[in-house]
């Protein structure tokens, strides 16, 4: 059971940095969420004779040679990474639906991205990438995991708070740090998500942007009826 974690400085500034509001919160992560990431890593690996050893949530460990299918050491993994951020900010897909269901879920909540971005200096160019697609929303660069950040997100406003995030290490910190939030956990890849197991503290795991834009509806209109 993870601990509690605290927001990072860093991060904190950028959440006093936006304008005060007393609507309802979702908390939306980007790669694998809004920005398809694991078929590009994929892509990424293949071309250097390299590979998923399982579809699995792991990245160190699970990164391997093809032929031997001898796994990357946690350095090697670690450059690796830095050099496919840097290359693939520039071009990465979205996952289909997400800007409409964002956009239209914004009628009613306040949408915040949160993304662990490795290498910080590429936070402009997916704020670039991102608004080619309306998406428009504000960004937030956090590292580690987020339950310390989406908690300081979440003062002052209405709760449930919604996060939508596919790394099981983040809802795992969320769940620590924020009980209340609707946890929703979110994968674009088929693969990785059908070898995903459902934690208990989890709402809705999915891949689908209608499936999830419809989930987070009906939570207003419930506590509608509520009143
Ligand atoms: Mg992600």
């Amino acid at each position: 059971m993870p601990e509690p974690t605290q927001v990072l400085p860093e991060v904190l500034s950028q959440i006093q940095k936006l304008p005060a509001s007393s609507r309802p919160l979702i908390i939306c992560d980007v790669d694998e969420v809004v920005l398809h990431l694991i078929a590009h890593l994929e892509d990424y690996l293949h071309a250097r004779d390299l590979a998923f050893l399982k579809y699995e949530y792991r990245l160190t460990g699970n990164i391997g040679h093809q032929d031997n299918r001898q796994p990357l050491s946690s350095d090697e993994v670690r450059r690796l990474l830095l050099e496919f951020f840097d290359e693939v900010s520039h071009h990465q897909d979205m996952v289909p639906g997400a800007g409409d269901a964002l956009n239209a879920l914004a009628e009613d909540w306040d949408v915040i991205l949160l993304t662990n971005l490795p290498g910080g200096h590429n936070k402009p160019v997916r704020e670039k990438l991102l608004s080619g697609f309306d998406i428009s929303f504000p960004l937030l660069t956090n590292s580690g995991p987020k339950g310390g950040a989406v908690a300081a997100l979440s003062r002052g406003r209405p709760e449930p708070v919604v996060f939508i995030d596919d790394s099981p290490t983040n809802h795992a910190s969320v769940h620590a740090t924020l009980p209340s939030a609707v946890q929703i956990q979110f994968i674009a890849d088929t693969r990785f998500l059908n070898a995903t197991e459902m934690a208990g503290h989890i709402d809705l795991l999915s891949g689908d942007w209608q499936e999830t834009a419809a989930f987070i509806s009906a939570i207003l209109q419930g506590s509608s009826r509520n009143q």
